[in-house]
């Protein structure tokens, strides 16, 4: 039997801690750490995304504004908007939420939020500072499972960790985290020869593909630590995660649910870059 990691719970006592240090924030220096959020059209999934967000912002006593722009908005527009919060002291960090409309550059976008205000860590410079290791914001997901990890006193330092997907946003910056915390790292994708010969060599494996119940028991080797970060609705609108959890929770010495495992912990970490971002405001 597994245990299971409680995602929902070590976001909470995350979330509790933060709105401690919230206050304390505020007592000290008289203003909230604030937080933007950009939303341009209409997808509904990206909407839910905006809400939550918002709501996590005011549980844990930050300001909290969301820009709702029209789906036909122009770069010159969108630009115009990240200008003027770059300005705003009372926001520090940015969020444009992806993705975007398909006429817009996100890459332009990204590259205009000043990289102290990134609180996504997409910005090229923070992407930069991720592989020397010298950050002050890390990509929420990532940085939400190496949380997970610390929690439950899983030490990565001499582990084969495996993880499936190079996206920027999830698989790159994971691997790069489990090597700084001295895993010996190997990242697979669609091209992966032999793929179940890999997963089953991890210590820690990390799935983060976008495939319903693509990892199975035969994938994973005995006693290893699964950390799943897909979400990935089926047909009758139930969430679901990249691992079948079926058959690959018998193996493992620790597994994450879906939902309820990873997901709570991604606003979680982009509420912790806001009061990174607050903080290192101060006295500039
Ligand atoms: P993505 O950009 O689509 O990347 C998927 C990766 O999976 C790619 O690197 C791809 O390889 C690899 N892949 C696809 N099919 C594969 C196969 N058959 N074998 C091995 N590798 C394969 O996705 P993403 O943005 O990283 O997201 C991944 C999943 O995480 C999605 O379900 C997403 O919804 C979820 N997610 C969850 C959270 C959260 O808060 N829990 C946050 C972000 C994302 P190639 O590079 O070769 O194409």
């Amino acid at each position: 039997m597994a245990k299971i990691i409680d995602g929902k719970k070590i976001a909470a006592e995350t979330r509790r801690n933060i709105a401690e240090r919230t206050a304390a924030f505020e007592n000290t220096n008289g203003f909230k750490p604030g937080l933007a959020v950009i939303i341009v059209g209409e997808d509904p999934a990206s909407q839910v995304y905006v809400r939550n967000k918002k709501k996590a912002c005011e549980e844990v006593g930050f300001y909290s504004q969301v820009y709702e722009m029209p789906a036909e908005t122009t770069m010159d527009e969108l630009l115009g908007k990240i200008d003027t919060l770059k300005n705003d002291n009372r926001i520090h960090g940015i969020l444009v939420q992806l993705p975007l409309p398909k006429h817009l550059d996100e890459q332009e976008i990204i590259a205009a939020i000043p990289p102290e205000k990134d609180v996504d860590a997409f910005h090229l410079i923070n992407t930069g500072k991720i592989m020397l290791g010298e950050y002050s914001f890390l990509p929420c997901t990532p940085a939400g499972v190496m949380k997970m990890l610390e929690y439950e006193g899983i030490d990565v330092s001499g582990k084969d960790c495996v993880v499936i997907g190079r996206s920027n946003i999830v698989g790159k910056p994971m691997a790069m985290l489990l090597l700084h915390a001295n895993g010996t790292v190997t990242i697979c994708h669609s091209r992966t020869r032999d793929l179940a010969e890999v997963t089953r060599r991890a210590d820690i494996l990390v799935v983060a593909i976008g495939k319903a119940d693509f990892v199975t028991g035969d994938m994973v080797k005995e006693g290893a630590v699964v950390i799943d970060v897909g979400m990935n609705r089926r047909a009758d609108g139930k969430l679901t995660g990249d691992v079948d959890f079926a058959s690959v929770e018998p193996k493992a010495s620790a597994i994450t649910p879906v939902p309820g495992g990873v997901g709570p912990m991604t606003i979680t970490m982009l509420l912790e870059n806001t009061l990174t971002a607050a903080v290192e405001s101060v006295g500039k």
